[in-house]
C-alpha cells in the first residue's frame, strides 16, 4: 500500500519522515523529559544564587535563564514558523501524559473536561497564581507551578484515553495560546477530501490504524490549531500531506466557518489584556500610588496586619532572606490591578471589534469571532515581548548591552499590528464587503490593535 500523499514535495516528505521515525521522536522525547526534571528538581535543591553567580556557573540561574528565558517566548515564537511541532515532538508534558495514557485505565473522558473555557480559566489561574508566588524568580514556585501540571498531566493519562493526550487537548494551561498561535503557522497537514473518499472506493483496501494523540478528527481537519504536528498520520490514506500555506490562510478561510467564543475572550481577555496586566503591574506608578494610598488609610484604621507578610511561599511571595516578600495588601492589589488590566483592555477591544463587526454591515456575533481572530498576530506579539523581557533583564545582568533592543521591540510591535490589520482587511474582503465599508471596519480594528499596543509601549517606553 502506498501512503505517500505527495511524493515529489519536499515538505510532504518531512512529514513522512517523522512518520517514520516515531521512535527516535519517542526518545528524543524522553531526553527532554530528563532534562526538563533535572532542570525543575536541581534548582529548587539548592542555595539560591549570590551576587558573583552567573548563568553559566550557577544551576538555579541557569534554568531560570533556560525556562523563562529560551524555552518559553522561543516556543511561543515556534508556533507561528512551524506550528504545534513542540507539542507534538519535544514536548515532556505532552510526552508523559500519553506514555501514561498507554498503562492507564483507559477511561472515557467526561463532559466536564471538554468544557471549551478551560484553556482560558487555565492560563489565567496559571498566570495570576504565577505571579502571587513570583515564579520567573524562583525555582520552588516554578516546581509548584510546572511539575504540578506535569502530575497532573501524568494523573490525567493515568485515568483517561488510551495512548491519547487528554490533558493537552482539554486542559493544558498554554494549549489555548498554542492553538491559536499555531493558525499563523505556515506550515499545516492538509487533508485532501477527494483523495480519502477515493481511498475507501476500491474494495479491500485498508488503511492501518493511526493514533492521533490529541484527538484531532483527521478527516475534517481544516487548521493547524489542534494538530500537534507529530507526522504520524502524513500519507495516511494518501490524503493527507504536511503542505506550505499562506500564514493568512486558516485566519482568513477557515476560523470563520466555526466561530469559538472562548478563543475569543482568550485573546481579548486574556492575551491582550490579563497577560499585559500580569508583566507591567509591577512597573505601573498608579500601582504603586494606590499601594501607598491604600496602606496609609490601613494604618489609620489600625489594620496593619494586611501589610505584614504572614503566607508561605507558596500562597504569596515570601523570602526574607532575599528581602522579596509580599503582604496580603501587595498580594490582593496586585490581582486586582491584573483583573482590571483585563477587563478594561478586553472591552475597549471588544467594543471596537464590535463596531467592526458592525461596519461590515448586519451585526452578527460571527463576524465578531472572525475579526477577533485577527487579533491573533498584535496578542501573540505582545506575549512575547512581555516573556522576553525576562531574557533581555537576565542578559543584561550578565554584562550585554542589547542596545538593539528598543529598536527590535519596536519593529515586532509594528509588524504584529500590520499583520492584525491586513489580516482584517482579508476577513472583510471574504465578506464581500464594499471598500467603504472595509475601509471603516479596518479602522476599527486598528482601535482595537491601538488598544492593546497601548499596554505594551508604556511598559517598554513610558514607565
Ligand atoms: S492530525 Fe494528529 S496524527 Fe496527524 S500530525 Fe496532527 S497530531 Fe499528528
Amino acid at each position: 500500500m502506498s501512503r505517500s500523499a505527495s511524493p515529489n514535495l519536499p515538505v510532504a516528505r518531512i512529514g513522512e519522515w517523522l512518520r517514520e521515525h516515531q521512535q527516535a521522536i519517542r526518545r528524543l522525547q524522553w531526553a527532554v523529559v530528563v532534562f526538563y526534571v533535572l532542570l525543575l528538581v536541581v534548582p529548587a535543591l539548592v542555595p539560591m544564587p549570590d551576587r558573583q553567580s552567573h548563568i553559566w556557573s550557577n544551576v538555579v540561574l541557569f534554568a531560570q535563564f533556560i525556562f523563562w528565558g529560551i524555552w518559553w517566548p522561543f516556543v511561543l515564537l515556534s508556533m507561528v514558523l512551524v506550528g504545534r511541532s513542540w507539542c507534538g515532538l519535544f514536548c515532556p508534558e505532552g510526552a508523559l501524559a500519553e506514555a501514561a495514557s498507554r498503562f492507564g485505565l483507559g477511561r472515557a473522558t467526561p463532559g466536564w473536561i471538554k468544557w471549551k473555557g478551560w484553556p482560558f480559566t487555565a492560563f489565567a489561574c496559571t498566570t495570576i497564581y504565577g505571579q502571587m508566588v513570583s515564579v520567573y524568580q524562583y525555582p520552588a514556585p516554578a516546581l509548584v507551578v510546572l511539575g504540578g501540571s506535569t502530575l497532573a498531566a501524568i494523573a490525567v493519562g493515568l485515568r483517561m484515553g488510551r495512548g491519547k493526550r487528554v490533558w493537552c487537548r482539554y486542559l493544558c494551561p498554554v494549549s489555548g495560546v498554542f492553538g491559536l498561535l499555531s493558525k499563523l503557522a505556515p506550515l499545516h497537514y492538509r487533508v485532501d477530501q477527494a483523495a480519502w473518499r477515493g481511498w475507501g472506493s476500491e474494495a479491500g483496501r485498508r488503511a492501518p490504524a493511526v493514533n492521533c494523540a490529541p484527538l484531532v478528527p483527521i478527516r475534517t481537519m481544516r487548521g493547524a490549531s489542534a494538530c500537534h504536528m507529530c507526522g504520524r498520520c502524513a500519507g495516511f490514506k494518501g490524503a493527507v500531506a504536511l503542505e506550505v500555506r499562506s500564514p493568512s490562510r486558516e485566519i482568513v478561510e477557515v476560523a470563520g466557518a466555526d466561530p469559538r467564543p472562548w478563543e475569543t475572550v482568550l485573546i481579548v481577555f486574556g492575551l491582550m489584556g490579563l497577560a499585559a496586566g500580569a508583566f507591567q503591574w509591577t512597573a505601573n506608578p498608579l500601582y504603586v500610588m494606590a499601594k501607598l494610598a491604600i496602606a496609609e488609610w490601613l494604618i489609620d484604621h489600625g489594620a496593619t496586619m494586611l501589610m505584614e507578610p504572614r503566607w508561605p511561599w507558596w500562597i504569596l511571595t515570601n523570602y526574607p532572606d532575599q528581602s522579596d516578600m509580599m503582604s496580603p495588601l501587595d498580594g490582593g492589589l496586585m490581582i486586582a490591578y491584573i483583573l482590571a488590566t483585563a477587563l478594561v483592555t478586553g472591552l475597549a477591544v471588544s467594543a471596537a471589534l464590535a463596531v467592526a463587526a458592525r461596519s461590515l454591515g448586519r451585526f452578527e456575533t460571527r463576524k465578531f469571532h472572525h475579526l477577533a481572530q485577527c487579533l491573533i498576530p498584535i496578542a501573540g506579539g505582545g506575549v512575547f515581548l512581555g516573556l522576553s523581557a525576562l531574557t533581555v533583564t537576565m542578559l543584561r545582568a550578565e554584562g550585554l548591552a542589547l542596545d538593539f533592543v528598543g529598536v527590535m521591540r519596536a519593529c515586532l510591535l509594528a509588524g504584529a499590528a500590520a499583520w492584525s490589520l491586513w489580516l482584517s482587511w482579508l476577513v472583510c474582503r471574504h465578506y464581500g464587503a464594499s471598500l467603504p465599508r472595509r475601509i471603516a471596519s479596518v479602522a476599527a480594528v486598528a482601535c482595537a490593535v491601538m488598544v492593546g499596543t497601548v499596554n505594551w509601549i508604556a511598559l517598554f517606553w513610558i514607565w
